[in-house]
């Protein structure tokens, strides 16, 4: 059986003692083992980062984005295969797999302007014959630890960036599916990246720990769930580091009297059941605004909700697949039962879906749950399952107090046709990002990505300008170089131009 190992110093390391099986989710069966770093492991690759930082710091910013832009073009001459590694670790259907490695090829690009983005800031004469400017250099070794449910977006969320800016980087990507990512990591390598500026360490928390626990790790990207994202955070911190942790979410969508309704029930069906709703922005609670808002959109979402086509990675027609494991499928299983028992709605049930032969995994159908309140645990959890609740309100103040309260703030949306509206929503609602008539309103590679509240750890979100900003640390130099002319006399006042 194939065991995935780690990318160590520009070599594949073959792991030691402890294995975890990889399933495919789709058949449930055991398809390869990974090899979990052990803490001497996981310090090798910074050992690696660190021999590898001064000669790629001092490498030209314009130098290091010539690689990117080969990376970008092997990313996108790869991309089938990437889709297929993500299919038989991850369950997606090779559509949507396709579209999350587009995005993290976006990232790639935004990487490739790196001369632009490190141009930094000048200023001449501050005061006589004094020149000075801002340089962004980087911090050094840093870290990424990145979840299952984008093998290779979210860590392209990261690492190219980091590395465009001068840094070696250290990626730990999530147990249940770490093959797309050191694949990935092979391609940047192809692409001329010296060994050592990127590390693949495959692990658990005993990887994470080392991680943490070394001095030498200038700083943190980490992107999961809320409880593990705020303890990293913590002991991060803690010890100095910089950190960013993204965690989880609870995205609602609501749904205005005048909006268009067809256009907002196409939109959700994406946004609810796309990836088995094992998005961070995936939508999981629709607020209606108003009965009639209500009836109305519960019977078109059941109506469009009888042809979704739930299966098996291998099959492109499906809409979505399994999700990642037997344990996940019964958490999800059993908050739609407890919403039952806590006196909600089940008007379409996924808890045993339909399935072809072949599909002997960890399937849950899309599922629609009404008359959702506020005090239940489907409503208050993230779900992270192909599962929509409905919440009936009377006013978009009312749908509003709700997003406000819920302790997650990553994304949410409003369908309306009335501008006064879409303003005072988009102006006021606690979440990082914010749809009008868009359902995941996620943000291009130029923009950076975060929630607030709950979902976000640290003062600055991931990639874009706050993740340039994230990577590098300000220097700001005067400089005057005496002449004749300007030579001054002993001065004890405090400088002023
Ligand atoms: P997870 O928290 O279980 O794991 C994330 C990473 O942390 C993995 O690499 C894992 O090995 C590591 N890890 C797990 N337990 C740990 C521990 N006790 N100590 C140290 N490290 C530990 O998350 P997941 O199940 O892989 O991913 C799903 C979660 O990620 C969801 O909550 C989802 O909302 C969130 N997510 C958030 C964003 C965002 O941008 N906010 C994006 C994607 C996913």
């Amino acid at each position: 059986m194939k065991t995935v190992g780690h990318l160590i110093g520009g070599n594949r390391i073959a792991g030691r003692d402890r294995t975890l099986p990889l399933n495919n989710p789709s058949t449930g069966r055991q398809e390869a083992e990974l090899a979990l770093a052990s803490a001497d492991q996981t310090r090798l690759a910074v050992d690696a980062a660190e021999e590898a930082f001064p000669a790629w710091r001092s490498t030209p910013p314009a130098k290091r984005a010539q690689v990117m832009f080969r990376f970008k073009a092997l990313l996108e001459k790869n991309t089938d295969e990437v889709v297929q590694i993500i299919g038989r670790e991850h369950g997606k259907i090779a559509h949507d797999a396709a579209g999350e490695v587009q995005r993290g090829i976006e990232n790639i690009e935004f990487a490739c302007f790196a001369p632009q983005l490190l141009k930094g800031e000048f200023s001449k004469n501050v005061g006589p014959g004094i020149d000075s400017w801002s340089e962004f250099q980087p911090l050094g070794v840093v870290a990424g630890i990145t979840p299952f449910n984008f093998p290779v977006m979210v860590p392209l969320w990261m690492y190219p960036l980091a590395i465009v800016c001068g840094n070696t980087f250290v990626l730990k990507p999530s147990e249940r599916d770490p093959s797309a990512a050191i694949f990935v990591a092979e391609l940047a390598h192809e692409a001329g990246l010296p060994d050592g500026v990127l590390n693949v360490v495959n692990g658990d928390k005993e990887a994470v720990d080392a991680l943490l626990a070394d001095s030498r790790v200038q700083a943190l990207s980490f992107v999961g769930s809320t409880p593990v994202a705020e303890s990293v955070y913590a002991t991060a911190t803690q010890a100095g580091k910089r950190c960013q942790a993204l965690g989880g979410a609870k995205n609602h969508a609501v749904v205005m009297p005048d909006a268009d309704l067809d256009n907002a029930v196409q939109s959700l069906m994406g946004a609810a059941f796309g990836s088995s709703g094992e998005r961070c922005m995936a939508i999981s609670v629709v607020v209606a605004v108003g009965e009639p808002t209500a009836e109305a959109l519960v019977d078109k979402l059941k109506g469009e909700m009888a042809t979704l086509k739930v299966g098996g990675s291998q099959n492109s027609n499906n809409d979505f697949g399994p999700l990642i494991t037997a344990e996940h499928r019964d958490r999800v299983v059993n908050l739609v039962s407890s919403s039952e028992s806590e006196g909600a709605v089940i008007v379409v049930d996924g808890r045993s879906p339909e399935l072809v032969a072949d599909d002997t995994g960890f399937f849950v159908g899309g599922t629609l749950i009404d008359h959702v309140q506020s005090t239940m645990a489907c409503y208050q959890q993230e779900i992270f399952g192909p599962v929509l609740c409905v919440v009936r309100v009377d006013s978009l103040e009312e749908a509003m107090q709700l997003i406000d309260d819920h302790e997650y703030g990553n994304g949410t949306c409003l369908f309306t046709r009335d501008g006064e509206a879409a303003r005072f929503f988009s102006d006021n609602v606690k979440a990082g990002m914010v749809g009008i008539n868009v359902p995941l309103p996620v943000p291009v590679s130029y923009h950076s990505f975060g929630g607030w509240k709950r979902s976000l750890f640290g003062d600055l979100s991931a990639y874009g300008p706050d993740g340039v900003r994230f990577y590098t640390r300000r220097k700001t130099i005067t400089q005057r170089w005496p002449s004749a002319s300007l030579r001054e006399s002993s001065n004890f006042s405090f400088p002023s131009s």
